[in-house]
């Protein structure tokens, strides 16, 4: 069954936004009296059809989705800004895998930069996390943030249960010291192509925040957040759903 986000809701009936009319019509071709799934506010529904024109569409509501997609681990994953198509990447798989929210940071490295990221960017961004929260099966669109630097992201980050720094030359940290299961709110923060300084990584451990290694390996920038939020669900999860 597909899947929608609603943008707003009236009594028992609930409106796409108007750039998902086309995608429902003439995309999906979605017939008057097909069910789908939509989700607004974090709760879902089983809707069909009920009004279209070209700029409004409506779907009444015919029961509730007790059924839940989402983990009770919110991670929150503070990207360091990659070349754009591995940015793109990044943003798709992370919400596949269930990432709560996504904060680009701009760190000594990134060959792109704050500054880079222009409103067309951001928006980029976000219509990806659209679509991957569409297809994943997600109740919520994660938030992709406006792109920050590593030195305003350090004050965020002090309200998460944890943050780990994936950084590529720790050699005795690992997601294993931890114990995950105990966690409701984790930051992870990934490096760019070319990896943290060490000054930024000393900077972070000032605050108390851990560097952990994912293994002897180096990964891309794009495979890191991936293996890290794998191993992360996988710990909390145990039993492999949810
Ligand atoms: N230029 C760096 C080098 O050659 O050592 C590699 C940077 S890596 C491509 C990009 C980011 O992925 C790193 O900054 C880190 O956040 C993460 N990463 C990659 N491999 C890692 C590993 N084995 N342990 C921890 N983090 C890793």
């Amino acid at each position: 069954m597909h899947r929608f986000f609603a943008e707003k809701r009236a009594e028992n009936l609930l409106y796409l936004a108007k750039e998902d009319i086309k995608h429902f019509k003439d995309v999906l071709r979605i017939k008057d009296d097909e069910e789908v799934e939509v989700y607004i506010d974090g709760a879902g529904y089983i809707a069909v059809l009920n009004s279209y024109t070209k700029d409004e569409l409506s779907l009444k509501i015919i029961s509730e989705i007790k059924e839940k997609y989402e983990s009770e681990l919110k991670i929150s994953l503070f990207q360091s800004l990659v070349k754009s198509d591995k940015m793109d990447f990044i943003i798709q798989k992370a919400i596949e895998m269930g990432v709560y929210s996504i904060v680009p940071i701009e760190t000594k490295r990134s060959i792109v930069k704050k500054k880079d990221i222009k409103d067309k960017k951001l928006e980029r961004y976000k219509n990806i996390a659209k679509a991957a929260a569409m297809q994943s099966k997600r109740e919520f669109i994660p938030s992709v943030s406006d792109a920050m630097k590593l030195s305003e992201a350090k004050e965020i980050l002090d309200d998460f249960d944890l943050v780990l720094i994936a950084y590529e030359d720790e050699l005795d940290n690992s997601i294993k010291n931890y114990d995950i299961k105990d966690k409701k709110n984790i930051a992870i923060v990934v490096g760019p192509e070319g990896g943290f300084d060490i000054g930024e990584i000393d900077e972070l451990k000032k605050f108390g925040y851990k560097s952990i290694s994912l293994g002897k390996r180096i990964l891309r920038a794009e495979t890191a957040p991936i293996a890290l939020l794998t191993m992360l669900y996988y710990e909390f999860n145990g039993s492999g759903l949810l």
